[in-house]
């Protein structure tokens, strides 16, 4: 992990995630930026790709214990520096979602450690292109104070104080610095002498001794100007923020890497499935409006009756098996996605975790009988945690990134059972209302 400069080493970006919805939206802004683009799901357990311009590493670590977070991310983080990436980035949500006990400052502390003692983080959530900005050190939710979004009542991570650098500074024993846009606007020299003012003797704009960093953007020109400035520093530098800024620098490295050289497997030919567990408002839309054969898992059912998965499975290969519309290949929905009430029923019913895990093993069982015993190649698979759990039964652990389905959803690769498969992990908020038919036009 070097700095200063762009070169044509591969991977140029190495990417810490802490969630992998989250990941799989930045992989795809990478990508569709000209960049060859892996995902890694979970703590590495084998060597990251190395012949790709950005790794990414999807954890869990937004929400769980901050020493458990760490040890995650510096797991992450060292095996993309044995992959031999240029940059280590921390990708945290857009909205910088996080408790003053963390997990976005403990992560930065110990990934600047990483880097050594002259290192310093360096970025900002702001995505201008989801509503996301930054201005003198506030962030804006489409144009609200975050902390008068509908992020101030969030049930994990409330974000009741719109000022970044207070937020930060909670999270962190370092000083934490802003590059305001009065600097940023003046473009990449003027930001890359700040930062060299902070590292350094008493700057112009900012005091010595800063670790962390953020950097107003309220445009993308701002994200442009700021990925330029890093190729200007000479200090170590941990990359830090929402998918905005990763984009921004894959657009300024795509000179760099190796455009359209990757050779992505063709698929055979299958049924397809959709599999939804999300409760996002978002997904019961898509569920709503998918024209094709429903199937509808319900956990107070499923607990039941022991036989429910069998049952559903039946129900699944009988669906497969039943003809196509107008010679399109059959596509089926898998769904316990419901409305809020009925999600409160069943989870005070059968407890908020098993309720959650019935439903996740069984549409994960399901996943996994569709690939071995229907020729599923294809699928969507909707909400993270249930992303998650699909991806963790069909043994995926790398997936290579794809066409865009919608923006932040990219399709993805992965070898399954020793053959190709496409999936697009899909955070339950993201996509139109439509994508479950129309996400298959752009399908490998
Ligand atoms: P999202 O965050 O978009 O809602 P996730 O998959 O991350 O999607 O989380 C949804 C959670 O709700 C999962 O743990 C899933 O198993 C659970 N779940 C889904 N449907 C139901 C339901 N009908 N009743 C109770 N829990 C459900």
């Amino acid at each position: 992990m070097r700095a200063a400069g762009w070169s044509t080493d591969r991977p140029l970006l190495g990417v810490v995630a802490d969630d992998l919805t989250g990941a799989c939206d930045l992989a795809g802004g990478v990508a569709h930026a000209g960049l060859t683009t892996s995902v890694t799901l979970g703590v590495p357990t084998e060597p990251i790709p190395a012949d790709v311009d950005c790794a990414v590493v999807a954890l869990k670590s937004r929400t769980n214990d901050p020493a458990e977070a760490v040890r995650d991310s510096l797991a992450a983080a060292r095996a993309l520096g044995d992959a031999g990436v240029r940059y280590v980035y921390q990708k945290y949500c857009s909205t910088f979602d996080s408790t003053d006990r963390g997990n976005i400052g403990p992560v930065a502390d110990a990934l600047v450690d990483l880097l050594g003692p002259d290192a310093i983080s360096l970025g900002t959530p702001a995505t201008p292109q989801v509503g996301r900005t930054q201005y003198l050190g506030h962030l804006f939710v489409n144009g609200q104070l975050l902390s008068e979004s509908s992020l101030r009542d969030h049930p994990l991570t409330p974000m009741t104080d719109a000022n970044l650098v207070r937020v930060l500074g909670r999270q962190t024993t370092r000083p934490v610095g802003l590059v305001d846009h009065s600097v940023v606007r003046r473009g990449a020299a003027a930001i890359a002498a700040a930062v060299k003012a902070s590292v350094g003797a008493a700057g112009e704009h900012i005091d010595a001794g800063r670790r962390h960093l953020l950097v107003d953007a309220v445009e993308d020109a701002d994200l442009d100007r700021l990925a330029e400035a890093i190729g200007l520093l000479d200090v170590p530098v941990v990359l830090g923020g929402g998918a905005g800024l990763a984009v921004a620098v894959a657009r300024s490295m795509a000179g760099a890497g190796e455009q359209g050289a990757e050779e992505l497997p063709s698929i055979e030919a299958g049924p397809r499935l959709i599999i939804s567990g999300s409760g996002s408002e978002r997904t019961r839309a898509q569920v709503a409006a998918f024209r094709g054969k429903v199937i509808t898992l319900d956990p107070l059912a499923l607990a039941g009756d022991g036989s429910g998965v069998e049952r559903l499975a039946r129900d699944l290969a009988e669906a497969v098996h039943a003809d196509g519309t107008a010679g399109a290949p059959p596509t089926v929905l898998v769904s316990a996605t419901a409305a809020p009430s009925d999600v409160r029923r069943a989870q005070k019913e059968l407890g908020v975790d098993r309720a959650a895990a019935l439903v996740e093993d069984a549409l994960a069982q399901l996943a996994v009988r569709a690939v071995e015993d229907l020729g599923v190649r294809r699928m969507i698979v909707a909400g993270g945690e249930t992303s998650g759990a699909v991806a963790a039964a069909l043994g995926v652990k790398t997936v290579r990134i794809g066409a865009l389905a919608a923006p932040g959803v990219p399709w993805t690769y992965a070898t399954v059972r020793d053959r190709p498969m496409a999936l697009l992990l899909k955070s339950g908020n993201f996509g139109g209302p439509d994508l479950f038919d129309t996400a298959w036009q752009v399908a490998p």
